[in-house]
């Protein structure tokens, strides 16, 4: 162990590691003891030469080590087995009857560069280290072993792997490239970057939320395939549902809205602008047997929103809906653009508020990482007053424990959400 590479850290750069957080900047490094190769597994040290932990070293990134390890550990397959079984314990505490969630959680889970979601009896990888990515045969190793699973699918189609020099591939690890139901056949032809024996488009699989159905695509859904870590909130959300018309807008599968029709709604129109997504809603809805109470339209929020709030002269705008869920994309991809998204954010709460009935619930989240609770809940009340509407905030929500906020790593809390009762 001693002959890795040490990486020396700058005074003051230390405590941040100690800490927890696992991102080694380039700027932080004082110097390296003697060349590493990309990818490799170096020591780190402060600048007293005292043993901070081990990590994947990478020069093309600017996060130059990512460290795994505050202990002098092997990187093989036992210690990913372990640390994913500790990973699936946090999950079986916390989501005692979840059959598909998020297993690994990359930073979340002191395994940075690494995603592993469960969808029922299919493993969905995505990697975005170098580091990790040379070590796929020990994940997938480690992975078969604690699940046994019928396929391992990878879907590391994320822009950020060019920044660690990797090229985007989606394709099968593992297992039936029919897996789970598949209603989708083999296709050599869609996988970008892919080894030609591993163009396999993944099947769609019906994944189990909350009791409920849900058809998704591995290979081009969103994320990689759902959004899991909405899966406690869709439970919360629908216990203010009973009896309630609702509108769920940028309603992707249907997680909101088709929750909310079990438990009571009595119509929900759902609103995405991908015209998959409201097929495959509609979809579920029958799958369910709810299709009664739901109504589906392919269409950008802000267009229909702005419609449903136009009024002619004179005339009086009838607000119509009991409960509103907005829960659109990031509208930020970094910190430069929060201005801009702000003003998306305020648009879209300006005019749901003037479509809630006095009494109704707006149930409305944030997944911008660069907009926390505190502005986020801002926006919203500058809407309210703009509207001269008084609002009573009934809940908060965040992430599902599946993806665990650690507080010391602040890029692990990105979800956010408020209900807000109109009191008038
Ligand atoms: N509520 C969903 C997740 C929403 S993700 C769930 O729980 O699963 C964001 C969704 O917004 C995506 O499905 C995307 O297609 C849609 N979308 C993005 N911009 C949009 C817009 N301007 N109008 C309508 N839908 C939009």
């Amino acid at each position: 162990m001693d002959s890795l590479p040490t990486v020396l850290l700058k005074p003051g750069e230390a405590d941040r590691i100690v800490a927890g957080h696992p991102w080694i900047y380039r700027g932080a490094i004082l110097r390296l003891t003697q060349p590493a190769d990309d990818g490799a597994l170096v020591q780190v040290k402060d600048h007293r030469q005292r043993f901070l932990g081990v990590g994947f070293y990478n020069s093309k990134s600017k996060i130059n080590v990512r460290v795994l390890s505050a202990e002098r550990a092997d990187i093989d397959e036992p210690f990913f087995e372990e640390r994913i079984r500790a990973a699936l314990a946090v999950r079986q505490r916390h989501l005692p009857d979840a059959t598909s969630f998020r297993v690994v959680n990359a930073e979340s889970d002191f395994l940075s560069g690494l995603i592993v979601d469960k969808y029922e009896d299919v493993l969905v990888v995505q990697i975005s280290s170098l580091g990790m990515d040379q070590r796929k045969p020990m994940i997938v190793g480690a992975l078969q072993k604690i699940f046994s699973p019928r396929a391992i699918f990878e879907r590391s189609d994320v822009a950020s792997r060019k920044f660690e020099g990797l090229a985007e591939v989606n394709g099968i690890l593992a297992g039936e490239p029919g897996a789970a139901g598949a209603r989708t056949a083999i296709s050599a032809s869609s996988v970008a970057g892919g080894n030609a024996d591993k163009a396999v488009r993944a099947p769609s699989v019906t994944v189990k939320l909350n009791g409920l159905q849900f058809e998704t695509d591995l290979s081009t859904g969103h994320k990689t395939g759902l959004y899991l870590d909405q899966q406690v909130n869709y439970r919360r959300v629908a216990e203010l549902a009973k009896g309630a018309r609702m509108l769920d807008c940028f309603s992707f599968l249907g997680g909101f809205g088709l929750h909310a029709a079990r438990a009571g709604a009595v119509h929900v129109h759902m609103i995405d602008q991908s015209a998959e997504a409201i097929a495959a809603a509609t979809r579920n809805a029958a799958a369910n047997g709810l299709s009664d109470r739901c109504s589906f339209e392919t269409a950008n929020v802000f267009d229909f929103l702005k419609a449903q709030t136009q009024t002619g002269p004179n005339e009086k705008l009838v607000p119509k809906f009991d409960l509103i869920v907005l829960d659109p994309p990031s509208f930020t991809r970094n910190r430069a653009s929060v201005p801009d998204a702000l003003r998306g954010y305020k648009e879209i709460h300006l005019r749901a508020l003037k479509l809630l009935k006095p009494g109704g619930t707006l149930a409305t989240f944030c997944c911008s990482h660069h907009v926390d609770a505190g502005l986020f809940q801002d926006t919203v009340l500058s809407a309210a007053f703009d509207t001269r509407k008084v609002l009573r905030r009934i809940a908060t929500y965040t992430q599902s424990p599946d993806h665990p906020v650690i507080p010391m790593i602040p890029e692990t809390e990105y979800l956010k959400g408020f209900a807000f009762e109109l009191v008038r």
